[in-house]
């Protein structure tokens, strides 16, 4: 039987650390700040606004919320993150995913500052990632890497595979492994022979946003298996992209849905608020 790799625990140790760390800073006249936007009445969308504001709260971190109804016009939101670029207590802005239809989610992102991109959407933050010279690392699969780690599972060398290739999850995933000396294979909705390259992978991703896709004839035994997903099963019941009671059984190691990514997100998210804060104050190192 696979060993959970407790994402909560994790997330929770990394934040405790976090808190430390800003009340050091807000010690020497600097308290990091965030500004959420959020845009519409989406309940998911809200849900994660909320745990992202409670989280800053906790941790020490000044954060202020924006909430635009669904008719807000592509200039009213550009204009909002041009006010917020210019806040000198504002040194993240996270515009909350996705945009109602008919707005341009793209244009919103590449209006903010590159220096407060905490999620490490913008172009430039991008191909920062790419080359190995990141100011911020992209919040969701950066908190994989640090799932890894904290049960030192050893990338250098592994095969790694990663199902799915967004510009948010698969393709960050998929370089930062790489960055960490692992062989890495991408997989999307074109790749043949999907079962066979999955049950290659020592470290098997799964970011593909349908529940249970991933099921035990895909995983090689004793295989590490990170799932991404935050989907819903038959009965609404939130699962992930991995069908956790069966692979379960033949994997090494396993993170559960809820509690194994989803709570790393956030926690990296406040990591990038404070280096952001940091590098605005000129407290970063060089
Ligand atoms: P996305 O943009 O929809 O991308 C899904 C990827 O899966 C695409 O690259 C797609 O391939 C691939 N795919 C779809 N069907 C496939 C198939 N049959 N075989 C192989 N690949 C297939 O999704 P995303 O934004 O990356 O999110 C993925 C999941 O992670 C979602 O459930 C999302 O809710 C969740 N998520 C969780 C967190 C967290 O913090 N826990 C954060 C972000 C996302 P193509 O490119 O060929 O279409």
């Amino acid at each position: 039987m696979a060993k959970l790799i407790d994402g909560k625990a994790v997330a929770a140790e990394i934040r405790a650390k976090i808190a430390l760390e800003v009340a050091e800073l807000i010690h020497h006249g600097v308290t990091p700040g965030l500004a959420v936007v959020i845009v519409g009445d989406d309940p998911a969308s809200r849900t994660y606004v909320n745990n992202k504001k409670k989280a800053c709260e906790q941790a020490g971190i000044y954060s202020e919320e924006y909430a635009l109804p669904a008719t807000a016009s592509q200039n009213e939101i550009m204009d909002l993150v041009a006010k917020l670029n210019a806040k000198k207590d504002i040194n993240g802005i996270l515009v909350q995913s996705p945009l109602p239809d008919g707005l341009n989610e793209e244009a919103v992102v590449e209006a903010i500052d590159p220096e407060k991109d905490v999620d490490a959407f913008l172009p430039s933050n991008v191909g920062r990632i790419m080359i190995g010279n990141h100011h911020f690392l992209p919040c969701t699969p950066a908190g994989i890497i640090e799932l890894l780690r904290s049960e030192n599972i050893e990338i250098e060398g592994k095969d790694c595979v990663v199902i799915g290739r967004s510009n948010i999850v698969g393709k960050p995933m998929a370089m930062l492994l790489l960055h960490n000396n692992g062989t890495v294979t991408i997989c999307h909705s074109k790749t043949k022979n999907l079962k066979e390259v999955c049950r290659r992978a020592d470290i098997l991703v799964a970011a593909v946003g349908k529940p249970k896709f991933v099921t035990a004839d895909m995983v090689k035994p004793g295989a590490v298996v990170i799932d991404v997903g935050m989907d819903r099963d038959e009965n609404g019941k939130l699962c992930g992209d991995v069908d956790f009671a069966n692979v379960a059984k033949t994997a090494s190691y396993i993170t559960p849905v809820p509690g194994g990514v989803g709570p790393m997100t956030i926690a990296m998210l406040l990591r990038n608020t404070v280096a952001a804060a940091k590098r605005q104050s000129g407290m970063a190192k060089p």
